[in-house]
């Protein structure tokens, strides 16, 4: 079968090195500072990151997930409110308005983009339908005109769970300046990320922005005088310092992350065995994954693993497949986001890949579908 080869899904050390020294200096200046939460590096990362996403605010938070969750609560979102998330997406979106005190209520899913389907979200809203968490998964945005339509028709709050799209673009706009507010991780292996948790509310909305501040902190206004019920949900210093060594990257690595796609996108045309995801002229993507569909996903994956070659699937299981969803939603509720669960393969990509190790995972996948491949 050829030559051993060893081609990890993600390699944060490369990302390391890449960074030249910049992350232990952040690290040490924060440790030299001698103030760990709440200060200067926040303040600073949170005027960068508003304005590589074109926001009046940014506000950071502890994780992705409590970056939607604190975003719908400062919305005002709650117990007895229904939200349509995405059927396809991973758990922390339904997780988030559960953790609110309101119902998620999955719509299905575009084959051809894995994105929440506009059409299908008129007929999910009910009465007590007050928001909508579109995500913009694998880092290609939804179809935020057909959204931001419903949305506009039936009064409802969109917050887009861009966690893994920092710096994609929707018709030229950047993702979490689109919605209301905009969600983002910085969970290590995200296009942006940390090292540990941490997460981000993006916003034009004065109110929200500030009720973010405050839930994050206890719901603290004044030391001691507690106005919400809120949580302990702070970016620490730490990780905003690393972030910013991150961020003038960012861009960087998404370009490297483009052209490694193409090397996929171009190895993988016109085999009709392997599907590839389609852009919309009106999306500027950032590739947090590149996932193909395979008729025999599984066997595929374990013959890239034999070769050296590490993939993952995202996701096998349906959020309404989970613990606190099953009941509610019998198989059968998602038939195209059910599809893409059992067919969906993510490849190795990472801004550090070489192409021609994509080349070769490329190869390998059309050989383990009996295709042959490209010249
Ligand atoms: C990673 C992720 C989240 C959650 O982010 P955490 O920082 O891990 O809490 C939410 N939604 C999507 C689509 C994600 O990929």
């Amino acid at each position: 079968m050829g030559l051993k080869i060893s081609i990890p899904f993600i390699d944060l050390n490369a990302m390391r090195l890449e960074l030249g020294g910049d992350l232990e200096s952040a690290v040490a200046r924060t440790l030299d500072s001698g103030w760990y939460l709440l200060g200067s590096e926040l303040e600073e990362f949170e005027r960068e990151f508003a304005a590589h996403c074109g926001t009046r605010h940014c506000v950071g938070v502890a994780s992705g997930l409590s970056a939607i969750e604190l975003a719908l609560r400062a919305a005002g979102v709650g117990p007895g409110d229904e939200v349509i998330v995405p059927a396809y997406t991973w758990v922390a979106t339904w997780l988030a308005v559960t953790r609110v005190g309101a119902r998620p209520v999955g719509v299905d899913v575009e084959e051809s983009t894995y994105n929440i389907d506009s059409r299908l979200i008129d007929e999910a809203v009910t009465e007590r339908t007050t928001a909508i968490v579109p995500v913009h998964l694998r880092g290609e945005p939804a179809d935020m005109d057909g959204i931001e339509a419903v949305a506009a028709n039936h009064d409802l709050l969109v917050v887009e769970d861009a966690a893994q799209a920092h710096g994609a673009c929707h018709r030229a706009r950047p993702v979490g300046a689109i919605g209301d507010a905009g969600a983002f991780s910085f969970y290590p292996t995200k296009n942006l990320g940390g090292i540990g948790d941490g997460g981000a509310v993006t916003t034009d909305d004065d109110e929200l922005a500030e009720r973010v501040r405050l839930l994050r902190n206890y719901g603290m206004r004044d030391r001691y005088e507690i106005e919400y019920a809120g949580v302990n949900s702070r970016l620490a210093e730490v990780q905003a310092a690393a972030l910013r060594t991150a961020l003038p990257r960012l861009d960087a690595w998404n370009r490297a992350r483009a052209s490694l796609a193409e090397v996929y996108l171009a190895a993988f045309g016109g085999h009709d065995s392997v599907s590839v995801p389609t852009v919309p002229d009106w999306a500027d993507p950032v590739w947090h994954l590149f996932v193909v569909g395979l008729p025999n996903r599984d066997s595929c994956a374990r013959s890239l693993a034999e070769r050296g070659i590490e993939t993952l699937v995202h996701y096998p299981l349906l959020p309404s497949r989970s613990g606190p969803y099953r009941d509610d939603w019998p198989p059968g509720s998602f038939p195209v986001a059910e599809r893409l669960a059992s067919s969906a393969l993510s490849l190795p990509l990472y801004p550090q890949l070489d192409s021609t190790a994509c080349e070769l995972v490329a190869d390998a996948v059309l050989a383990s579908v009996g295709s042959p491949p490209s010249a």
